[in-house]
């Protein structure tokens, strides 16, 4: 029987967020993930820079043999709507390679691994959890992405009264006639959202990499969409005729619409598991990431007693850092003939573009980087966005 103090179900973002944090506490972490790493997954691969802030990555160290494009614009516009450029200068967010990054931040985490490994049991035994028959813990962290097994363990039937987007890309590196076909410039994402506004399709050049993608709050005939985006891309010259056609698809649940409980006694959510991402841009990564680093600090001043009471203030600082859930938004009682035709006007507005969409849906500009998990609290200090979240 192996014994650590915290097993982390997941070493993707959220995962190896955590680890570290709480090696650096001078805990024992053990990491299980079903995949052996490098793995990749299906993303589009940008980050803020809040990510590389607050996980103080050495950005020269980290593009030594890896992809890392800086982001300085963005280009965005209503699906058969006219589009707006906003360049800044200066790099905004970063395009890397999901496969690469979360190898890095993985080795960085100092934790021991378990690789190729599924969870397939839990069992709770004189206060401690059985893992597999074979791992012993005090506490568990679920951190498996939006079908993490931990989080199927809560919730009696995950998946139901979820309402989650579900997302197609496809990521390849292009070739030399790929490449002279291709006017796509490096660095600037191409954004379009569905005319029904339900969601948005993407394309961006990271390096050599091509990334074309589209999600949806609803998963009605998500291929047709991303068939119906991808040919009208391809008529208009903005992607290479000869791509590859396998796009590939996956789930996760945007915060206000994320009904998971997130902690049990002696277990806790953090990332997808626990449906965290930003409503507006589906960015998860960055919540994943500061989940990960929040929970890390209230395991840290549990001292050893999981018991659910102890964990309790994981959901406050959560709910202080990403706001209160609202059943309905203002927008919700709009008919959808005036909200669409709002839409194409605002989204036509060079200034709506640039400080709406972009500055604050897309970057989170007013949201400062999560403060570090060793000095004050991390949460307590920093702004919540309740306003934002109301006005969504
Ligand atoms: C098409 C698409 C595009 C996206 N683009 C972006 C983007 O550009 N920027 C952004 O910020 N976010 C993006 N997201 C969201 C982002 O990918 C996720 O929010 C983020 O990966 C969450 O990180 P995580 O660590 O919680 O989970 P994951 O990254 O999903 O990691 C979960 C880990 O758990 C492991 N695991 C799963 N099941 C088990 C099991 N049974 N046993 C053991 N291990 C298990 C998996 O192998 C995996 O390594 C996108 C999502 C999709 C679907």
């Amino acid at each position: 029987m192996t014994s650590c103090d915290v097993l982390i179900v997941g070493g993707g973002p959220a995962g190896s967020a955590c680890a570290r944090a709480l090696r650096e506490s001078g805990l024992d972490v053990l990491i299980l993930d079903k995949k052996t790493f490098p793995r990749d997954k299906t993303c589009a691969g940008w980050i803020t820079t809040a990510v590389v802030d607050v996980l103080d990555i050495d950005l020269d160290n980290y593009r030594r043999g890896r992809v890392l494009e800086p982001i300085t614009g963005f280009c965005v516009g209503l699906m058969r709507g006219p589009e707006v450029e906003t360049h800044y200068g200066k790099p905004i967010s970063y395009g890397i390679r999901r496969c690469e990054f979360d190898h890095y931040l993985l080795e960085r985490s100092g934790a021991r691994l378990e690789l190729g490994k599924s969870l397939k049991s839990m069992e709770r035994v004189d206060g401690h959890w059985i893992i597999n028959g074979a791992i012993k813990a005090a506490l568990v962290v679920g951190a498996g992405g939006h079908f993490c097994p931990v989080a199927r363990f809560l919730v009696a039937k995950p998946g139901r009264g979820e309402l989650a987007v579900a997302a197609q890309e496809i990521e390849f590196e292009m070739d030399e006639q790929q490449l002279a076909q291709c006017p796509v410039p490096a660095g600037i994402p191409y954004i379009y959202f569905c005319e029904d506004l339900r969601g948005y399709g993407w394309y961006y050049r990271k390096g050599n990499y091509l990334n074309v993608g589209l999600g949806r709050e609803d998963d009605e005939q998500l291929s047709s969409h991303v068939e119906a985006f991808c040919a009208s891309l391809k008529e208009r010259g903005k992607i290479p005729l000869s791509m590859p056609s396998t796009f590939r698809g996956h789930a996760y649940l945007l915060y206000i619409h994320a009904p998971r409980p997130l902690i049990a006694d002696g277990v806790l959510l953090i990332g997808d598991a626990a449906g965290l991402a930003y409503p507006q841009s589906g960015e998860g990564i960055r919540p994943a990431i500061e989940s990960g680093l929040i929970a890390a600090r209230v395991i840290h001043a549990a001292a050893g007693d999981y018991a659910r009471g102890r964990l309790e203030p994981y959901q406050a600082r959560l709910t202080a850092r990403l706001g209160k859930k609202f059943a309905r938004s203002a927008s919700d009682f709009l008919p959808f003939g005036l909200k669409r035709f709002v839409a194409a006007k605002l989204m036509a507005s060079r200034w709506f573009s640039r400080h709406v969409i972009v500055d604050r849906w897309f970057l989170h500009a007013h949201e400062p980087a999560l403060a570090g998990t060793n000095g004050d609290d991390p949460v307590a200090a920093q702004p919540s966005c309740h306003a934002d979240r109301a006005s969504a």
